[in-house]
């Protein structure tokens, strides 16, 4: 026997249905809506943590510091806003108008403001 996806009470009746009724339905669709209402949300939330923590280390358009530092000011290298390849062929990661690259030096990146020129 099929059971209700939401109450996972057994259901009588059709073969294809779902739930058990009109409630259990639009129950199980506002919450799997919610979660992921919460993990976008998450996600703002850290995009928001990464550009504040790459300006607190940028305070002046260029900087080289290491990733642990940014780690301690609460950046998180997984969740970036867009990448832009400059003229050099060097990849940067952006949180907004912050970005960066890895250094040269192992442990260390090298971030930038955005530029104008950056929008191509
Ligand atoms: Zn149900």
């Amino acid at each position: 026997m099929n059971t209700c996806l939401f109450c996972n009470n057994g259901l009588k009746g059709r073969i294809d249905k779902k739930f058990c009724n009109t409630q259990c339905k639009s129950a199980y669709h506002n919450q799997s809506t919610s979660s992921i209402e919460t993990y976008i949300r998450n996600i703002n939330k850290q995009l928001r943590a990464n550009r504040s923590a790459l300006r607190t280390a940028c305070p002046q358009g260029k900087a080289t510091v290491r990733k642990e530092f940014l780690i301690k000011l609460g950046m998180d290298f997984k969740h970036l806003t867009h990448s832009w390849k400059s003229k050099g062929g060097n990849l940067y990661y952006f949180c907004y108008d912050y970005g960066y690259t890895p250094a040269l030096e192992a442990g260390k990146v090298v971030i930038v403001q955005k530029q104008d020129y950056m929008n191509d």
